[in-house]
């Protein structure tokens, strides 16, 4: 379809289409897909998706949705000058753009006074952080500037490369994912300008810090400051440039990425650092130079069993730049203390032991200096000035992951998507409903898949998977992650969404390990290993490692570590419970706005541009829920118009209206359309707007406006 006659291709030129109207829609689709003949066809869907795809048109709307294919290429549609035509002009009247979305929710907010929020959806490296940054970019580039924080916009950007820094890293499907799920408020003050954000940050994954699968990295961090980092700089952390020297960077084998340039993102980042107004850069090296230290910290046992550290300078250096006295760590590392009967007692720590007490130090100290680091952001972007004004909230979060083997990461980051999923459903499902309400149109139901029963079955009070998680991290010492597996099978072993080995007649599924569980996600089926659930949850610090770190010289680690943690012996929260209330407070947030949707296609797995593999791309079409989505958004009707609109673009066409209606708009609508000769059953006339009921009568009419 074609609006004005023009599309945007891939050279940024604007091209009028001067083929005629019906094989211009054959080679470059339908720019909404409720404009498609049969709505219901998932291969009519995809094969439209595949048509824009090759012609470059990455963006296609299913009503107000922005759906977008990664093109695994740079492409020159994101300039100023783009910016500029996206400004200001209905989503109708050009073609779909990231832009388009960040401008009409940028204009929602401004007449409706509304706080507004853009969710960005798709699986791990579908595109969500570089649309989330498109959208940043287009505020800090098109907004007017407040004139006590006219630097607020660069801030914002510059808040990037660092959470990426320290929070993304190379994994098998993105040279470039997101390890932490992000949650962003850009505050805007009365005249429209940004004034301040926020972010909450959700779940890093940790475990990266010490391990990687293969053809994985650790956090681009490690390898910036190795390749980056001047030589004065690296010897006074001690270090040598080669990443392979580092027992946390090795596990993955894979210490450079081609895509990726360390020491030119190490400059960035130092920059960004800069802009932010950040004074700690010194302590925060010194911290991420001790993990890499912690990690080749080796440790020996004893005739009697007890453990002892064989590699006394790492530790005396990891010590020095944590800002912590070198024995007490030492003692920390190899002894664990207990109090019993009211008394304290040392006892030595087994080699696993130890090995697994310095991999706690080492993702304590990097999870928690990450959100320091995001507290930091967050002064230098608070609102310094109010003056009245609303917000604009995105959201970036993990996509939906199947790995080779799944662990509790992958449990969390599945879960998170299945909520942000039934946040999808009802809100879109809601809002048409209210839709047809308001225009007093009679609604159609539509029959999907509503998938709160499997977060029901995570989360659960009493009863999910998570509060079975609960319950066996409080029987130390007697519970396992097998007894963890054994309960779930005993409590939920009937549940259609929640399959082990064992089979209902006693006999075992072959094709399931006993220390799996499958859970059928809206998205999938995954099998989840059970290995490491207890600890991952449990997430604990011996209490003799927190009285070290607490004694720490190193502000950040001093601040990160505190003392009350210490003497309050109450246990914290763990890890699910955790993320999961964190979770609820940001369906609270999200609910309170006005939401827009950005769902991310990865088009294939190869990370190249041009390739289109359809089996891929149809399983997240369905996982997306976009045919369902489109559904809905027809039922009954393609296609609907505010009356000014329909009048505008169609009144030439009618003698009548042309060149203006001087009426009541409902009027002059019903006019054009009795003069087009629509029939009582191609259209409806609600209050404000006008609903068709098939593509072909607009194609028709939209083709008449080109004769
Ligand atoms: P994850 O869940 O792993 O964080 P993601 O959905 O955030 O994944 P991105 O990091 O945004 O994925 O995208 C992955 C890569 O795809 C980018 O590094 C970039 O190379 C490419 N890419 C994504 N979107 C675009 C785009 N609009 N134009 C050009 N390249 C893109
Ligand atoms: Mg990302």
């Amino acid at each position: 379809m074609r609006y004005r006659g023009r599309e945007v291709d891939v050279e940024g030129r604007v091209r009028l289409v001067m083929e005629s109207a019906l094989t211009a829609r054959d080679r470059v689709g339908v720019q909404d897909f409720v404009l498609l003949e049969n709505y219901n066809s998932e291969a009519a869907f995809i094969e439209n998706l595949r048509r824009r795809f090759r012609e470059n048109l990455i963006y296609t709307y299913i009503g107000s949705v922005l759906v977008s294919v990664n093109p695994y290429k740079e492409l020159e549609i994101y300039s100023k000058q783009q910016m500029e035509r996206y400004r200001g002009v209905s989503f109708y009247e050009i073609s779909p753009h990231i832009y388009a979305v960040s401008d009409n929710t940028y204009r929602a907010m401004r007449t409706e006074r509304k706080d507004q929020c853009i969710l960005i959806s798709g699986e791990s490296g579908a595109g969500k952080t570089e649309a989330s940054k498109k959208i940043l970019l287009y505020y800090a580039v098109t907004c007017p500037a407040n004139d006590h924080m006219a630097a607020l916009g660069d801030r914002l950007l510059q808040s990037n490369p660092v959470l990426e820094a320290f929070g993304n890293a190379k994994t098998l499907r993105n040279d470039n994912s997101s390890r932490f799920g992000k949650y962003m408020d850009v505050q805007f003050d009365f005249r429209g300008a940004p004034v301040g954000g926020h972010i909450l940050n959700y779940l890093l994954e940790k475990s990266r810090v010490v391990h990687q699968n293969h053809g994985e990295r650790n956090f681009h961090i490690f390898y910036q400051l190795l390749d980056g980092g001047d030589d004065d700089l690296l010897n006074t952390l001690g270090l040598d440039r080669n990443p392979q020297n580092y027992n946390y960077l090795v596990k993955g084998n894979c210490p450079r990425v081609s895509s990726i340039s360390d020491k030119n993102n190490w400059k960035v980042v130092m920059k960004a650092l800069s802009v932010i107004g950040f004074t700690e850069a010194e302590k925060l090296l010194n911290v991420i130079a001790s993990v890499l230290h912690l990690g080749n910290a080796q440790f020996g046992e004893g005739e009697e069993g007890e453990t002892y550290i064989t590699t006394e300078t790492q530790i005396a250096n990891v010590a020095k730049l944590l800002g912590v006295d070198g024995s007490a760590l030492t003692e920390a590392l190899t002894h664990k203390k207990l109090t019993a009967k009211g008394e304290e007692m040392i006892s030595p720590l087994s080699f696993e032991q130890a090995m697994s007490a310095r991999d706690a130090l080492a993702k304590a100290v990097y999870g928690r200096t990450f959100t320091w680091l995001v507290e930091k952001l967050n002064q230098s972007l608070a609102l310094r000035v109010h003056k009245g004004g609303s917000v604009i909230g995105l959201l970036d979060i993990y996509g939906f992951e199947v790995l080779q083997h799944n662990s509790f990461e992958q449990f969390c980051i599945n879960y998170c998507n299945e909520k942000l999923q039934q946040l999808f459903i009802e809100l879109t499902l809601r809002s048409e409903q209210e839709e047809y309400e308001t225009e007093g149109i009679a609604w159609e139901t539509v029959q999907y898949f509503d998938n709160k029963i499997i977060c029901d079955l995570i989360e659960e009070k009493h009863k999910g998977i998570i509060s079975i998680l609960d319950e066996e991290c409080l029987r130390p010492g007697e519970a396992c992650d097998i007894s963890f597996l054994e309960k779930l099978e005993d409590r939920l072993g009937g549940h259609p969404h929640f399959v082990t080995h064992k089979l209902a007649n006693g006999k075992t599924r072959r094709v399931m390990s006993r220390e799996e569980f499958r859970l059928l996600h809206y998205a999938g089926e995954v099998n989840y290993n059970v290995n490491g659930f207890l600890d991952k949850n449990n997430d604990s610090l011996s209490r003799n490692l927190k009285e070290v770190m607490c004694q720490s010289e190193n502000q950040i680690l001093s601040y990160c570590f505190r003392r009350e943690e210490v003497i309050d012996q109450k246990r914290s929260e763990m890890a699910a419970s955790q993320f999961k209330n964190s979770l609820m407070k940001l369906m609270e947030i999200l609910m309170s706005k006005e939401p827009s949707y950005v769902r991310c296609i990865k088009p294939n797995d190869a990370k190249q541009p041009g390739k289109f593999d359809e089996v891929l791309v149809r399983h997240q079409v369905k996982y997306l829920g976009l045919m369902e989505n489109l559904r809905v958004r027809r039922a009954g009707f393609a296609y609907r118009r505010r009356f000014e609109a329909f009048l505008q673009r169609y009144k030439p066409l009618c003698p009548e209206t042309w060149p203006n209606w001087h009426g009541r708009l409902v009027d002059g609508v019903s006019t054009l359309v009795n003069h087009l000769g629509y029939k009582p059953e191609e259209y409806k006339l609600g209050r404000s707007k006008i609903f068709i009921r098939f593509p072909k009568t607009l194609f028709t009419t939209e083709d008449m406006l080109e004769a």
